[in-house]
């Protein structure tokens, strides 16, 4: 597709409105379709050229290039694959820059024009396929010279960075100097007048590719959550060995100077004790309390973890290593002490389903940015924020990074803790109290609090109410579980939570405690039956760790106060529901576990397609009413296109998917379909299947044929270990919801140690929000709940779902378009 230059047009940018942005959210296509037509034809058979978006490509000056460089992440392929897809939706020339800044200083066939063919099956591949090198004549004025000459010979004046501070401190150079080499090559004759008026600024958008998680100003950065898995996968198989052999096992963890990874491991794997460089435990002997911190808890258990970050040191920055943990544990406690590297692993394998959301949602905002750059725009780089996607200042966001490895060599601690951010801060807290087994005094009010399972079970679950139990009984508190969920409390199947009872349970698939779906309003007096219960017990606060039937539980609990005063405690909910429907919260915990054993599945038929020609699979995911699970799915496992109830399926999209695929096939082998199971309830997977089987079948024999393959995922979206995400977040929530609870009972206790309380703030779902995590009342939940489909109102994914479809090329007429998400954040 060429992108020549009209000289007599100024650049498109300032010329057309409006910007490449807002023609995503919504500009009108040219040729508007109304879907309600039923004079409608119904492609089959033809071809038609996508309708989205209608940019003319000779209008159009912007030439895109993307590289990734420094150290390899999983995710990379993804973040290159979104960037080119939204490029290629626009007809705007792409290229992809082999071996980083190498190949931008050798040009030639380093520079590689990208196509929906080249992009269409990277995404689940790890490391990065376009490469990465370490490049020393960039580092020369010489070197950078001659890449921005490469460039310019291109037509490429747009840059997008995918790599670590190192990478990102480069392009920030180049882009500084850009002017000034321009100059001195018109000068020389290297390039023309025209050229030089043409490249006069380049617009530069970075993303950090790092399994570190060390660019300051981000919660995650891309292929962090990957190295996650792969140390758990690790960390879980030793942790059998320990225990057979009652042995001590060391775990060394990448990270350089930040202990992210570890920390984040050590919370998701029940570690016995961390080290990691920001926080040296803060004693002269950092042996002794590391032996007195193990001994306290061999009491209850006949193994040890230890995880050690890379770059972990004493207080006085004297490295610790593996060897050194060793010698302490053999010779002080007389254990049976291994080590074990993890090393490269942690950079391999497929990436996970998180980095693939992360990497797309990042790679996709990093071409609008550029396209929508003015000559004004500082070079930026985006990134995770919690749930959001943010766009940081490069400079500072580096520069900050930079000054953690200064204030470490001061051994100013809490100045490094405070750089690293807020969630580095809270999982450090967590740990350093759910790893502790001791009270330093008695409570004045020993409170008594009931957690329990409704709904089906969830990922996280047990992390969560491991969490909870150990955060409780450290402060002196006593903690019930309900067997079964509200059958437990009806049947007074009530156990006491010891320390001991939850130890492993963070990294354990299921609920150890039960759930069932069985609600109050399911039994004759059921409220009664629960007042009875929390009365026997003398509860004072109950934790529901489930789904939406929790949350109509709970919110009838609250209900009922005026009608039962024993209901007239602190009440919570933490969602726990693969389907992600509970109001309140972004992300539920089981969600992200779903996530990757779905997209586990599309790599694998994706595979299976391309062995076999021109397949399209149709994926079908639980989730009820909720299209989450699907959408999500779909972005995360590079489908072509996703079903949810949310936006409806009619024949006129079938068939216009149809007219789609029929154009894809002339080019790609497979194709993905991911169905909600509830997207709608007569066009079902096995009459998808059947129609697009039918419609499959060539009628000439230019017609590109397909076959049909459908699979239903079920309950394995339910089953397996719970990925690290929804373990630390499990943490996380537990954390907050003690905080919660412990604030509400102490507000509302009286002298005899009652706990009363009618205030609706006093009865929450504890959810995350953006970055935060946050406790919002049942009360005012209400008004975005739809109770009789049950689902959250406020659907936030829905405009990731629109982009399946953008990097699926296969985009419709008049579908709602991709409206971009970043917003300029703050360090
Ligand atoms: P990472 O991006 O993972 O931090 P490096 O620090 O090795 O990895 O940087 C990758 C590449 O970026 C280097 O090989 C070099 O080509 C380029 N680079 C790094 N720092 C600079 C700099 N200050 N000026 C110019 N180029 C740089």
């Amino acid at each position: 597709m060429a992108s020549k230059k009209c000289k007599c047009c100024p650049p498109y940018l300032r010329r057309r409105q409006p910007s490449f942005r807002n023609k995503l959210a919504g500009e009108t296509p040219e040729v508007p379709i109304d879907y309600r037509d039923e004079e409608e034809p119904v492609v089959t058979h033809e071809t038609s050229p996508n309708p989205w978006p209608s940019t003319p490509a000779s209008e159009n000056p912007k030439n895109v290039a993307i590289f990734t460089s420094g150290g390899d992440a999983q995710g990379m392929n993804a973040a290159v694959r979104a960037a080119a897809g939204v490029c290629l939706q626009y007809g705007v020339n792409v290229y992809a820059i082999h071996c980083g800044y190498q190949g931008m200083v050798e040009g030639g066939d380093m520079i590689e024009k990208l196509t929906w063919a080249s992009i269409g099956d990277i995404m689940q591949k790890g490391g990065t396929v376009i490469g990465s090198a370490r490049c020393k004549e960039f580092r020369t004025r010489e070197g950078r010279k001659q890449a921005a000459q490469n460039l310019v010979k291109y037509d490429i004046n747009c840059l997008i960075a995918i790599g670590g501070d190192g990478t990102l401190t480069g392009a920030h150079v180049f882009k500084q100097e850009w002017p000034d080499f321009l100059a001195e090559l018109k000068e020389e004759g290297t390039i023309t007048e025209q050229q030089f008026e043409e490249h006069k600024f380049l617009s530069l958008m970075g993303m950090v590719g790092s399994i570190d998680n060390d660019m300051c100003g981000f919660s995650m950065t891309i292929g962090c959550d990957s190295a996650l898995h792969r140390i758990c996968e690790a960390v879980d198989a030793l942790t059998t060995t320990a225990m057979s052999h009652q042995r001590t096992f060391i775990v060394e963890v990448m990270g350089r100077n930040c202990g992210f990874l570890a920390l984040m491991a050590a919370l998701a794997c029940g570690a016995d004790f961390v080290l990691v460089p920001e926080h040296p435990p803060p004693v002269e002997d950092w042996k002794a309390a590391m032996c007195d911190s193990l001994l306290r808890r061999r009491r209850y258990t006949n193994f040890s973890l230890i995880i050690l970050a890379e770059g972990a040191t004493d207080i006085h920055r004297n490295p610790i290593t593996a060897d050194i943990v060793k010698q302490v544990c053999c010779d002080n406690l007389g254990h049976d002490t291994r080590v074990t590297t993890l090393g490269h692993v942690q950079r391999g394998g497929a990436p996970s389903a998180f980095d693939r959301i992360l990497a797309t949602r990042c790679g996709a905002e990093a071409a609008l940015a550029v396209l929508n750059a003015t000559p004004e725009t500082p070079a930026r780089i985006i990134g995770a924020q919690g749930n959001r996607i943010v766009q940081l200042d490069l400079t500072e966001a580096v520069e900050q990074t930079r000054q953690v490895g200064t204030e470490l060599d001061n051994r100013a601690f809490e100045k490094v803790r405070e750089l690293r951010g807020p969630v580095f801060r809270q999982e450090l807290n967590i740990f350093l109290r759910i790893r502790q087994h001791h009270m330093d005094e008695p409570p004045k009010h020993v409170f008594n609090v009931l957690v329990f399972h409704t709904g089906a079970p969830a990922a996280g679950m047990n992390a969560c109410a491991k969490a909870i139990t150990r955060d409780f009984l450290n402060g002196g508190h006593k903690v019930y579980g309900a067997r079964g969920g509200f059958m437990g409390i009806f049947d007074d199947d009530i156990i006491p939570l010891e320390w001991q009872t939850v130890k492993g349970w963070a990294s354990q698939g299921g609920c150890n405690l039960g759930a069932e779906r069985l609600l109050p309003s399911d039994v004759p007096d059921g409220l009664t039956k629960v007042a009875a219960t929390l009365k026997k017990y003398n509860i004072h606060a109950m934790v529901c760790i489930g789904g939406f039937e929790g949350y109509a539980a709970m919110t009838h609990l609250f209900k009922s106060r005026d009608e039962f005063p024993e209901f007239r405690i602190p009440l919570t909910l933490v969602p726990a529901t693969i389907s992600n429907n509970v109001p309140g919260t972004t992300t539920s915990l089981g969600s992200d576990t779903a996530l990757n054993t779905i997209v586990g599945a599309i790599d694998c038929v994706k595979q299976s397609a391309r062995s076999s020609r021109r397949r399209v699979f149709i994926v079908e995911t639980q989730g009820h009413n909720c299209g989450f699970l699907a959408s999500i799915g779909a972005l995360a496992g590079g489908a072509d296109i996703a079903y949810i109830r949310e936006e409806g399926v009619r024949l006129r999209h079938i068939s216009a998917d149809i007219a789609n695929l029929h154009r894809k096939f002339k080019e790609l082998s497979c194709a993905v379909i991911v169905r909600s199971e509830r997207s709608s309830q007569n066009y079902d997977t096995q009459f998808l299947s059947k129609v697009l089987d039918e419609e499959g079948k060539p009628e000439t024999k230019d017609d590109t044929a397909f076959s049909v393959r459908s699979v239903i995922l079920g309950h394995l979206q339910q089953g397996g270990t719970p990925s690290p995400l929804d373990r630390v977040y499990g943490c996380r929530l537990g954390a907050s919801c003690v905080q919660f609870l412990l604030q509400h009972m102490t507000e509302n206790v009286d002298e005899n140690g009652v706990v009363s309380t009618n205030s609706p703030e006093s009865a929450a779902v504890i959810g995350t929000h953006d970055s935060a995590r946050t406790a919002t009342a049942f009360e005012q939940l209400e008004p975005i709940t739809d109770v009789a489909l049950r689902t959250n109102k406020h659907t936030w994914w829905q405009n990731l779902h629109r982009l399946t479809r953008v990097l699926g090329n296969s985009m419709r007429s008049g579908d709602l378009c991709y409206e971009g998400e970043a917003c300029v954040g703050e360090l």
